[in-house]
């Protein structure tokens, strides 16, 4: 089944607004007539209304890094879905390894995250993956199976039908290792028939699955050339405009 590629841009803790509208225009302008592929960025929330301006009738979405599960109320700190609606995003990440590793996010916590962007129509990319350790000790499928199984614990097939999950490996992630495409491709799989078998086929067919660490233009090709990588979720790669629109324009 042909799935819709989509790269998305994780901005992390980068760029101040007056940044990050800037990079927003040039990457608006360099994939201006990118129209076979769905493109995101989600810079920081500070910068959400910057961007949003920025990417302004071009193909570029935005997205947010997180969100609070309640929608309003004494939570000093947190941002509720509704005000990522109001400013404009499309889409949410949820449960980034740097979220589990050093903001005590747990797979209960990432599922609550995923039910209210749901209920207010935003499209969650769950992130998933294995540390180097759980790799070496041949874990990898089993840490994915309770990532994947709880995050998603209580959600109809319904619920799902636009979620993205989003591949990566920890290891991977800002350190310059990329999974080989083999790698890669043997986990895509092994996720979509995992999906096939907590859903339905119909699910496992349509769902994207982004592979994310260490994407860069000279390892996307090959990387979208395997049969279950429907896009990257692209951390460093992503803060440069043109090098970040070498990426979504991968298949020029
Ligand atoms: C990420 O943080 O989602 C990521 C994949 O980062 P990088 O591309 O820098 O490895």
């Amino acid at each position: 089944m042909a799935r819709r590629p989509f790269i998305a841009g994780n901005w992390k803790m980068h760029k101040t607004a007056p940044e990050a509208a800037k990079t927003a225009e040039q990457l608006a302008a360099l994939v201006a007539d990118a129209a076979d592929v769905d493109v995101m960025i989600a810079p920081t929330f500070t910068a959400l209304e910057a961007v949003r301006k920025g990417i302004e009738g071009s193909p570029v979405a935005l997205g947010a890094q997180n969100l609070f599960w309640e929608t309003e109320g004494a939570y000093t700190g947190e941002i509720s879905p509704p005000m990522l609606v109001a400013a404009g995003c499309k889409y949410v990440i949820i449960g980034h390894s740097e979220r589990r590793e050093y903001f005590g996010e747990t797979d209960e916590t990432v599922n609550k995250r995923i039910r209210a962007a749901l209920d207010h129509n935003l499209i969650p990319i769950l992130c998933v993956g294995e540390s180097e350790s759980q790799r070496e000790a041949e874990k990898t499928f089993s840490v994915l199976d309770k990532q994947i199984k709880n995050g998603l614990q209580g959600f109809s097939l319904d619920d799902l039908k636009d979620l993205v999950i989003a591949y990566e490996p920890v290891w991977a992630i800002g350190t310059g290792k990329t999974a080989t495409k083999e790698q890669a491709q043997e986990v895509h799989a092994y996720i979509r028939s995992l999906i096939g078998d907590m859903y339905a086929k119909s699910l496992a067919d349509s769902l994207r699955i982004q592979y994310g660490g260490s994407v860069k233009p000279g390892n996307i090709k090959e990387l979208m050339d395997m049969d279950d990588v429907d896009g990257a979720l692209v951390g460093g790669a992503s803060l440069e405009a043109e090098t970040f629109s070498k990426i979504v324009r991968f298949n020029k």
